[in-house]
C-alpha cells in the first residue's frame, strides 16, 4: 500500500490531534505520582481527550479495553491500565493516541517515580534522544532506514541496550497504524523516500538487557524476557510542504529537541 500524503489543511487537523495528545501527556505527567492505580492515570487521559474534543483511538482497538497504555518496569509496551498501584523506584511508560475529525495522533514518554536507579534514568533519557535522533534524520529526501540507523547508532554509542526487534514505528494519518513500518535499528540509504506530507510515528522502545521479549496471558503487556526494565518514548512528525519537519505530538513542535540537534522545524503548523 502506498504511503498517505497529507496537504496542509489536513496537517492542520492532524496537528490538532497531535497537540491534544501531547496536553493530554503532559496532564499525566504531571499528576502522576506513587500511591495512584494506573487505573486513575486512564481516567485523567480519557477526560482530557474528551475535553478536547478528541476521541480515543487506543479504546477498542484489536479490543484493548482502554484509552491508555501504562507499561511499568520489566512492562515495555501496551500494558492495561487497572487496579496495579504506581510504586516509589517504578520506571512508568504510557502511551495514548487521539483523533479529530478522523486524523490520528500518537505518542509515549517513559518517566521514573520518585527516587529511581540513575541507571533507569539514563536509560529513559538515551530513549528519549534517540527519538530526537531518529526524526532528525528522517528529514526531507532522506531514506527511511536512516531513521533506525540513527536510533540505533546513537543507542549503542550510550551502552549496552537491548532494542526491541518485533515492535517499531510507523506511518501515521486516518488510521493510527499505516505503512511503513518504521524499523528502530538497521543500515542507511534503504527505504521510501522521506518527502512533504508523510507523517511518522518514531517510537525507539529499549530495556536495560535483552532485546527478547514475550506477551503476558491478558493478550497485550509486552515484557522483557529476562526481567530487564525498559523505556519507550514515542512523537508523530511530519515533513510540512516547505520541506521541514514539524512534530505534531510535541507542544513546542520539536522546536527545542530538534534545533538542540541543529534542525529548524517548520512555522507551517504553528
Ligand atoms: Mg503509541
Ligand atoms: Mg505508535
Amino acid at each position: 500500500m502506498a504511503i498517505q500524503i497529507k496537504d496542509l489543511e489536513q496537517l492542520k487537523v492532524m496537528r490538532r490531534a497531535g497537540l491534544l495528545v501531547g496536553q493530554t501527556l503532559q496532564i499525566l505527567k504531571e499528576n502522576i505520582k506513587a500511591g495512584m492505580t494506573t487505573d486513575a492515570l486512564d481516567a485523567i487521559a480519557s477526560a482530557n481527550i474528551k475535553r478536547g474534543g478528541g476521541t480515543s483511538n487506543f479504546l477498542g482497538y484489536h479490543g484493548f479495553p482502554r484509552t491508555i497504555c501504562v507499561s511499568i518496569n520489566d512492562e515495555i509496551v501496551h500494558g492495561i491500565p487497572g487496579p496495579r498501584v504506581i510504586q516509589d523506584g517504578d520506571i512508568v511508560s504510557i502511551d495514548c493516541g487521539a483523533i479529530i475529525e478522523g486524523w490520528h495522533g500518537d505518542a509515549a514518554f517513559s518517566i521514573g517515580i520518585g527516587t529511581i536507579d540513575p541507571e533507569n534514568q539514563k536509560m529513559m533519557d538515551v530513549c528519549e534522544e534517540s527519538m530526537w535522533r531518529g526524526i532528525a534524520a528522517g528529514s526531507l529526501n532522506a531514506r527511511l532506514s536512516d531513521i533506525g540507523h540513527a536510533i540505533e547508532s546513537y543507542i549503542n554509542s550510550q551502552g549496552k541496550y537491548g532494542i526491541l526487534r518485533e515492535y517499531g514505528g510507523h506511518g501515521i494519518g486516518t488510521e493510527m497504524h499505516q505503512e511503513p513500518h518504521v524499523l528502530n535499528f538497521g543500515r542507511k540509504g534503504n527505504g521510501p523516500t522521506i518527502i512533504p506530507g508523510m507523517a511518522l510515528a518514531i517510537e525507539p522502545m529499549i530495556t536495560r538487557g535483552s532485546e527478547k521479549t514475550k506477551v503476558l496471558g491478558d493478550d497485550w503487556t509486552v515484557v522483557s524476557t529476562d526481567g530487564s526494565y525498559g523505556a519507550h518514548f514515542e512523537n508523530s512528525y511530519v515533513i510540512c510542504p516547505d520541506g521541514k519537519p514539524f512534530v505534531l505530538t510535541a507542544l513546542d513542535g520539536g522546536r527545542e529537541r530538534l534545533g538542540a540537534v541543529g534542525v529548524e522545524i517548520s512555522d507551517l503548523l504553528s
